[in-house]
């Protein structure tokens, strides 16, 4: 089924969808202006555009298929290793490989089973994941909004959930659509070498991506098939979603969707990796879906994206009333994503992931190097991850003080790349193919 919606134009709620779609334009044509290198193709993708209203279309794809198999449970507290520290493979679907490959392209190289390895044995993993990023969610803005009690649903969390408001971005790009790559992939935006080889998913694009591009042209090494959470958890028989609340998001339905690889895992489920994809600008409309689809048919795997406060920091100012009021209204948002994730049938079978793509400081968050745009927030609520310090909870991720740690350094911290394998651990599922953010892994207690 393919179901088409439009937001109204003259709608001017609590969201202000008008005035984000403008803004929106004002940053894609900055962002354009910045970046020469770019400004030729940016032309091109603007003149082969029908008209910036039609931006306020809301697409959904949904897909029916077969009810998902029960996962076999494995695991609760999750650690993570690699063969140098000791950790024993997975159990279960955890030790199944997933690789896909779109025609043309070499498969991605073999990535280990899984990077977490769930242990503890006992608890089972959840049965459903949501990954929420709060695009240009700075955490001192929120941090301000906490002391005055105006941030409860962050509040709530935190007594809850394993969290850091001193999380990081990419080393290199600190932009919205390469850090959401880096979320769904777990490449670094930019060639990082390891074990001799450099990898990255290589998308440093920053607008609505052509109809036909993909992020398998872009990636390095050349010719590989970027895998995604949304690979491993469909070709493992699971349901999957994305809702999103900025156009450029389609570039996740071009790429896990038209140019989906086959599925080599047990029954083929086919090469359209995301079975419900929502595009819809305006945050508030774009959750109410969201909680229909959780209440309806819950995917196992769901990535949120709210587009604020993004759009009123580029408008009037990270750190402006305008943009606290955001913050304050995508905090309500969040609320009602928690209070659906309580209801009975997700009782002890789900988790959430909450992070950003990035900061941001006056009008922008282009400027990799400063900590207002790289320090971001990440939360892990789950069955059986202690709540507190999530840099006492993960044992091997590392407060990184004021800096942005290269990828080749030791001491790693959690970064908005590590997104995607977690909700994979958190679903009893393998690593995401060719991943290699923190291929070290990630351990919990
Ligand atoms: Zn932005």
């Amino acid at each position: 089924m393919v179901r088409y919606q439009s937001s109204p134009l003259n709608e001017q709620g609590s969201d202000c969808s008008g005035f984000f779609a403008l803004s929106s334009r004002v940053k894609s044509g900055y962002e354009r202006l910045v970046d020469p290198a770019r400004l030729k193709r940016a032309t091109r993708r603007v003149l082969s555009r029908t008209l910036w209203a039609t931006l306020l279309i809301v697409a959904c794809t949904q897909r029916k298929k077969p009810p998902a198999p029960e996962t076999t449970p494995t695991a609760a507290v999750f650690s993570v290793g690699n063969a140098s520290n000791g950790a024993s493979p997975p159990s279960g679907a955890s030790s199944r490989p997933t690789s896909a490959t779109a025609p043309g392209l070499t498969a991605s190289p073999t990535s280990p089973p899984s990077l977490l390895r769930l242990a503890g044995a006992q608890q089972p993993a959840v049965k459903h994941v949501v990954l929420l990023s709060v695009d240009g969610l700075a955490p001192r803005f929120l941090e301000m909004l906490l002391e005055q009690g105006k941030a409860p649903h962050f509040a709530a969390l935190q007594k809850q959930a394993a969290w850091t408001h001193n999380a990081r971005t990419d080393k290199t790009y600190t932009i919205t659509l390469p850090n959401h790559t880096s979320m769904v992939t777990g490449l670094p935006v930019s060639p990082t070498r390891k074990h001799g080889v450099h990898f990255a998913h290589g998308w440093t694009e920053n607008t609505d991506p052509e109809p036909r591009d993909n992020l398998h042209r872009y990636r390095v090494p050349a010719g590989s098939y970027t895998a995604s959470m949304f690979d491993v958890a469909h070709d493992n028989g699971l349901r999957t979603a994305m809702f999103a609340s900025k156009t450029k998001f389609s570039l996740y339905a071009q790429t896990y969707n038209d140019a989906g690889g086959p599925d080599t895992v047990g029954p083929d489920n086919g090469r359209q990796k995301i079975d419900t994809v929502v595009i819809d600008v305006t945050p508030s409309t774009m959750v109410d879906s969201f909680i229909a689809q959780l209440q309806s048919n819950p995917p196992a795997l769901s990535f949120v994206h709210f587009n604020q406060p993004d759009g009123t920091g580029h408008g009037v100012g990270w750190g402006s009333p305008a943009y606290l009021t955001a913050v304050q209204q995508m905090d309500a948002l969040l609320g009602k994503i928690i209070a659906a994730l309580q209801t009975p049938q997700f009782s002890g079978n789900a988790a959430l992931i909450v992070t950003a793509d990035h900061g941001g400081v006056e009008l922008h968050h282009g400027d990799q190097s400063d900590m207002r745009n790289f320090q971001i927030p990440f939360y892990v609520w789950a069955p059986g991850v202690a709540p507190g310090d999530a840099y006492r909870v993960f044992k091997n991720r590392f407060s990184p003080g004021n800096e942005n740690p290269s990828y080749d350094e030791e001491k790693q911290p959690l970064r908005n790349g590590d997104a995607g394998n977690i909700a994979m651990a958190l679903l009893g599922l393998g690593t995401i193919p060719g991943s290699v953010i923190h291929s070290a892994g990630l351990q919990l207690e």
